[in-house]
């Protein structure tokens, strides 16, 4: 059978992919149809935390799918409750409502806000700022929310009500809150599709501050940042701020797919009875699979993270090829002298999976990556960028 071939044939043509079929593999190891070998530095865009058929992961997802796969939300299951406990024991929020993706949990956070300006503001307070360069989701209202022109050009009319500030210039997103009827501000603490760049302390924090003053909704959006990717469980938490709603997924269900809105004190009475809602949201399995991640996201994995990090850091600063490297955790973008993609493609000849991100190689390893693993795939990514 020849899969590219079908595939080719019968999927929506949306994806570049990689001339690569995947088809099993165990923790940062995957194995193709061919039989090859490759460590895997993408981990499905920062999604299977702890690697492939991880056994604790395995275990927790085999033992809810056995038992009941699905409810809806008519009714109660433990692993919805439990997570959501846990989410916000381990976060301070205080309420979480599920979906199935990244581009979900921003929508209901957008709701969030645009409910929260008009009940404390007056119905024309709907706007949402955003910044330049970010990345939302591919959603009619994620993508406007989306600070990139380039996702936008095919799809108007977008939805209206978001304005785009530029970031680490908190002059530009005063000017926003003072020319707009404006409900929340939205950030991602490390921008990922859009160059893995970090966002200065001051910003965030300016950014965190304004929005108290101003009462506005603070929503720091932590689909790829969140749960462990930066060292700590979620990228706000290096940054010393304490957003009124975080959104997240990714790396969340371990592989599974599940998105979460948490909402802090300010909001999380702002979504009632039929606001919002999602058949999957919550699916039992998924979230076994999350409060599996979650639990072993303790402090000896996340100062693992950092180890790892500060290793790929200075094994490529500076390196021969090697123009900057960029992030937090293990969350890198590698900025190199030749074309990103095709030192990517190299990569991939010599048994190492890598993604880019903009003009970057980005890494986004599961966390548990073993650290020999971590040094062979980074010694191939020197070799590359130094021929
Ligand atoms: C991936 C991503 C999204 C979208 O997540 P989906 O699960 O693909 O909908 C949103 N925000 C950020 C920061 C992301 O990295």
């Amino acid at each position: 059978m020849d899969i590219k071939a079908i595939d080719a044939a019968y999927v929506a043509g949306t994806y570049a992919r990689f001339p690569l079929t995947l088809v099993s593999g165990k923790g940062s190891l995957v194995t193709s149809d061919e039989g090859k070998e490759y460590i895997d530095l993408g981990s499905g865009i920062g999604v299977t935390a702890f690697g492939i058929a991880d056994e604790a992961w395995t275990e927790a997802v085999s033992l809810q799918l056995g038992r009941l796969q699905h409810t809806s939300n008519l009714y109660y299951t433990e692993p919805c409750a439990l997570l959501a406990k846990r989410l916000c024991e381990r976060t301070g929020m205080k309420k979480v409502f599920f979906g199935n993706s990244g581009a979900e949990a921003n929508e209901c956070a957008i709701k969030v806000a645009r409910q929260y300006g008009i009940e404390k503001k007056g119905e024309e307070y709907t706007t949402l700022i955003t910044l330049k360069n970010s990345f939302h989701g591919r959603t009619i209202t994620t993508l406007a929310a989306t600070g990139q022109d380039v996702f936008h050009a095919k799809f108007q009319p977008l939805t209206p009500g978001f304005v785009h500030g530029v970031a680490n210039d908190l002059d530009s997103i005063k000017s926003l809150v003072k020319g707009n009827k404006v409900c929340g501000v939205m950030i991602e603490c490390v921008q990922g599709e859009g160059g893995v760049i970090a966002l200065d302390g001051d910003f965030v924090r300016g950014v965190a501050q304004l929005c108290q003053e101003n009462d506005l909704v603070f929503i720091v959006d932590e689909v790829q940042t969140g749960n462990g990717r930066t060292g700590a469980l979620y990228a706000y938490m290096n940054y010393g701020v304490c957003p009124d709603v975080v959104t997240t997924a990714k790396g969340l269900g371990g592989g599974l797919p599940i998105g979460a809105c948490l909402m802090g004190d300010r909001v999380e009475k702002v979504l009632g009875f039929g606001d919002h809602g999602s058949t999957y949201g919550g699916n039992p399995v998924c979230a076994a699979g999350a409060l599996s991640v979650i639990e072993r996201l303790d402090d000896a994995l996340l100062q693992e993270v950092k180890e790892k990090s500060q290793y790929v850091f200075d094994a490529l600063r500076g390196a021969k090829g090697v123009e900057a490297v960029s992030g937090l955790g293990l969350m890198i973008g590698i900025k190199t002298e030749k074309n990103a993609k095709e030192l990517v493609a190299k990569c991939m000849e010599k048994g190492v999976l890598c993604l880019t991100a903009k003009d970057k190689i980005r890494l986004l390893p599961a966390l548990n990556i073993p650290f020999a693993l971590l040094k062979k795939a980074i010694d191939v990514i020197k070799e590359v960028c130094a021929e």
